[in-house]
C-alpha cells in the first residue's frame, strides 16, 4: 500500500521520505501524536466552544495545514450552524452566517454518520471563497463527528492547494471526527447535568426565601436575595409591568441604588433605555458585559444607575410578561456560562412564583369581596326587619315614657311639702326613675333614628361645614368628660357633595360620640376633613383604648357598653353605604381608635336624581 501512495500526499510530514515504509511508519506516529494532543487539550473541557477551537488548532497545527471548519447540528432545529473555524475567508463566514450552508454536501456527511462516509472534494459551492487568501479552490476533507450511530455535525479540513486527502488520511480525520463527538457530547451531558443542578440550587434557595407565603412582596425579596447570593452580582433591580412606559420598581436589592426608589414609576420610551426595553418586549435575555462601552445601550442611564455590567432578564408566565429581573456588576464583568444558567433559571422560577401569587391575591380578594358583599346583604336585611320593628317600638315607648317622665314632675312637686327627710328619700328615687327613662328614652331615639335611616335626601351641602357644626354640638359633652375635641383639615377643601347632610351629621355625630364615650377619664378626640385622592374624606381619631379586639363593631347590637345598643356604628356604616362611600375602622392598642369615612365626590347614581 505503500508503494501506491501518491507522491503530493496532503498531510505528508515535512522533511519525510515519501513512499517507503519508514515514512508510513512517520505518518502514523504523527498522527498518534495529534491524537494524543488533541486527547491532553480535551481533558477535563466542558465548553463545546473551547473544545472545538482547541481540536482544530491541535489538528492544523499537527497536519501543517490552514484550514478547518466545523458545523454542529442545533438541537433545536437541526439545522447544520457553523461553530469553529480557523483560516476560512471573512467572505464565507458572512455567506453562511446570511445565508446558512446552502445546498452542501455536509449534509450528506452528516445523515450517513453511521458509515463514517467521508468526502474529498473540491465540489462544494462555496470553496472557491472558503480558504482565506487561497483565491483558488482546493478540495478539502468532510467527516461527520459521528460515535456509535450517532452524528453531532461535520469536520471540514482544507487540503494543500492541488493535493488531496488520501483514504488513509480521511480515516484518520474521521478518527479525530470521533473524537470530536464523544468530546462535544460529553460537554453537552455535563452542561445539561450542571443547568439542572443550579436550576435546583436556584429553586431551592428560592423555595426557602419563599416558604409557604404566596405573597409577592416575599417573592421578591427572596428573589433579589437569592440572586445576591447565587448569581454573585452587586446589584438587583426588579421592575414589574409589561408596558415599557409604565414600569414599577418593585423590587431594589444589594448595593445602594443611586437613583431608582422603590414604587418608582420608570418610561424606558422617555428614559431611552433601549436594552431594558427590548428584553421587555421581545422576551428575550439580554446583557452586555460593560454598559459604558456598549452602543446598545444608554451610557447616561448606565452611569446614572451604578451598572457597568447587566444581565437583563424577561419575566414570562404562560407566554405573559411580567417585567424585566435586572442584576448588574458594578465593575465590568464577563458573564460566564454559569451565571447567565443561574440566572435564567432563577427568573424562570421568579416568574412562576409571581405569577402564583398574583393568581392567589386575585383569588383572595375576589373572595373576601365576595364575603364582604354577603355580610352587607344581610346586615342590610337584618337592618330592614330592625327597622320596621323599631319604628313601631319606638312609637310605643315613647308615649307612656313621656307620660311616666310627666308624673315624675307632679310626684317631685307635690312631695316638696312632705318633711326633709321623706322628701329627700322620695327625690332620690325619683331621680333614679328619671335617669333610667332618660336611658329608655335614648335608646327609644336610637332605634327611631335606626327606623328612619332608609330614607334619604340627597341636596347638595358641605362636608367640611357639616362637621364644624357637629364639633360645636358636641363640645359640651366632650368637656364634661374632660375630652378636647380638635378640628382639623387635610388635603385640598371639598367642595359641596350631594348628600342627605342630616344623615352625614349623623355619622359624625355616632363617631364623635364613640370616641368621647370611649375616653371617659379625658383625652383628645380629632375630627379631620379633606380632600385626599379625589374623595372626600372625614376621619373621627381619639386616644383612648382603642377598639375591643375580636369583635366587628359594624354588625347590629354589636355593644361593650352597659348602656349601649350597639347601633350607632351600623347606623354609620348604613348611611355611609347609602351614599356609595367605604367605612373603615383602625386601631391600636392603648393608642386609640381611628375611624375613616371616604364619600366619592360625585356619586355615580346622581342623574337618577333625588330620592327619597
Ligand atoms: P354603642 O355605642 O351603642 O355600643 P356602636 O355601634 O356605636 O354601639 O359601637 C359598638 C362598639 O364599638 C362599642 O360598644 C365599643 O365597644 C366599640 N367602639 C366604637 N367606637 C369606639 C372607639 N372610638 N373606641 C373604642 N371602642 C369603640
Amino acid at each position: 500500500m505503500a508503494q501506491d501512495l501518491p507522491k503530493d500526499r496532503t498531510t505528508a510530514p515535512a522533511g519525510s521520505p515519501d513512499g517507503g515504509p519508514q515514512w508510513e511508519a512517520a505518518v502514523r506516529e504523527r498522527e498518534l501524536a495529534i491524537l494524543a494532543d488533541i486527547s491532553t487539550r480535551l481533558h477535563g473541557e466542558e465548553d463545546v466552544q473551547r473544545i472545538l477551537d482547541s481540536t482544530l488548532e491541535a489538528l492544523l497545527e499537527g497536519l501543517g495545514l490552514a484550514t478547518a471548519w466545523v458545523f454542529l447540528d442545533d438541537e433545536k432545529d437541526h439545522k447544520l450552524r457553523l461553530a469553529a473555524h480557523r483560516g476560512v475567508s471573512p467572505a464565507y463566514l458572512d455567506a453562511v452566517r446570511a445565508h446558512g450552508l446552502g445546498e452542501c454536501l455536509c449534509r450528506e456527511v452528516l445523515a450517513s454518520g453511521h458509515g463514517l462516509q467521508a468526502r474529498n472534494t473540491t465540489e462544494c459551492p462555496r470553496m472557491p471563497m472558503i480558504g482565506a487568501g487561497l483565491g483558488q479552490p482546493v478540495a478539502h476533507g468532510c467527516v461527520p463527528l459521528a460515535f456509535n450511530g450517532m452524528s453531532r455535525g461535520v469536520l471540514n479540513v482544507a487540503a494543500r492547494p492541488g493535493a488531496t486527502f488520501e483514504p488513509a488520511e480521511l480515516r484518520f480525520l474521521e478518527t479525530v471526527g470521533r473524537q470530536l463527538c464523544l468530546a462535544v457530547e460529553g460537554a453537552r451531558h455535563l452542561k445539561a447535568e450542571r443547568l439542572h443542578n443550579q436550576e435546583a440550587r436556584a429553586l431551592a434557595a428560592l423555595n426557602k426565601g419563599i416558604g409557604e407565603s404566596l405573597d409577592p412582596e416575599a417573592v421578591l425579596a427572596a428573589v433579589g436575595r437569592t440572586a445576591l447570593e447565587i448569581v454573585r452580582v452587586d446589584r438587583v433591580h426588579i421592575l414589574l409591568g409589561s408596558d415599557p412606559r409604565q414600569l414599577t420598581v418593585a423590587h431594589l436589592a444589594g448595593l445602594p441604588h443611586p437613583e431608582l426608589r422603590r414604587g418608582q414609576v420608570l418610561d424606558l420610551t422617555a428614559l431611552g433605555e433601549s436594552l431594558h426595553r427590548r428584553a421587555l418586549e421581545e422576551q428575550v435575555r439580554l446583557d452586555t458585559e460593560d454598559w459604558a462601552r456598549d452602543d446598545r445601550v444608554n451610557k447616561d442611564i448606565a452611569r446614572r444607575w451604578a451598572g457597568a455590567a447587566a444581565l437583563i432578564l424577561p419575566l414570562v408566565a404562560r407566554k405573559a410578561t411580567l417585567g424585566l429581573l435586572v442584576l448588574t456588576c458594578a465593575s465590568p464583568h464577563r458573564w460566564t456560562e454559569d451565571q447567565v444558567d443561574v440566572a435564567e433559571a432563577l427568573a424562570s422560577q421568579a416568574s412562576v412564583a409571581l405569577e402564583n401569587a398574583r393568581l392567589y391575591d386575585k383569588a383572595r380578594r375576589a373572595y373576601r369581596e365576595l364575603n364582604e358583599a354577603q355580610a352587607r346583604i344581610i346586615q342590610s336585611e337584618k337592618m330592614a326587619v330592625v327597622g320596621t320593628f323599631a319604628s313601631g317600638l319606638a312609637h310605643e315607648v315613647r308615649n307612656p315614657l313621656n307620660s311616666i317622665a310627666l308624673q315624675l314632675s307632679i310626684l317631685e312637686r307635690r312631695v316638696a311639702p312632705l318633711p326633709v327627710g321623706v322628701a329627700g328619700e322620695i327625690k332620690e328615687l325619683v331621680g333614679v326613675i328619671r335617669e333610667e327613662v332618660k336611658r329608655l328614652d335614648n335608646l327609644v331615639g336610637d332605634f327611631l333614628q335606626f327606623s328612619r335611616s332608609n330614607r334619604v335626601q340627597y341636596r347638595p351641602a358641605s362636608l367640611d361645614a357639616l362637621l364644624d357644626e357637629v364639633t360645636r354640638l358636641l363640645r359640651p359633652e366632650a368637656r364634661a368628660a374632660g375630652v378636647t375635641v380638635r378640628r382639623e383639615r387635610v388635603g385640598e377643601p371639598i367642595p359641596d357633595l350631594r348628600v342627605d347632610p342630616e344623615k352625614i351629621k349623623q355619622v359624625a355625630i355616632n363617631l364623635l360620640q364613640n370616641a368621647i364615650e370611649a375616653m371617659p377619664g379625658g383625652g383628645v378626640a380629632t375630627v379631620e376633613s379633606g380632600l385626599v385622592d379625589g374623595r372626600a374624606v372625614m376621619v373621627v381619631r381619639d386616644t383612648g383604648p382603642g377598639l375591643p379586639e375580636g369583635l366587628d363593631v359594624f354588625q347590629l347590637f354589636v355593644t361593650t357598653k352597659a348602656q349601649g345598643t350597639g347601633l350607632g356604628l351600623s347606623i354609620a356604616q348604613q348611611i355611609v353605604l347609602e351614599h356609595g362611600g367605604e367605612i373603615a375602622a383602625a386601631s391600636e392598642p392603648g393608642k386609640g381608635a381611628t375611624f375613616t369615612v371616604s364619600l366619592p365626590v360625585e356619586r355615580p347614581d346622581e342623574a337618577a336624581g333625588d330620592e327619597a
